[in-house]
């Protein structure tokens, strides 16, 4: 069973790395076609609007949510 926790928040991990590495360093960063959190695709119009987003309008908003306040 740890092992498989270990392995999902490690991958989580990374994908947050990647996200904010993208954020960092890449404006024209390459966006997801899907999301990150939920796997559903994400529009075109959303990708092109959004350079290197990694989730759905959906969890982006909860992802930010969940930053304003500070919790894991
Ligand atoms: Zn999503």
């Amino acid at each position: 069973m740890t092992e498989i926790i270990d392995q999902a928040s490690e991958l989580e991990e990374m994908l947050r790395e990647q996200a904010i590495a993208a954020h960092r360093i890449n404006r024209n960063a390459v966006s997801a076609t899907h999301c990150v959190d939920c796997g559903e695709a994400i529009p075109e119009l959303r990708q092109e609007k959004v350079p290197g987003c990694q989730r759905c309008a959906d969890c982006q908003q909860d992802e930010e949510l969940r930053m304003k306040q500070g919790s894991i």
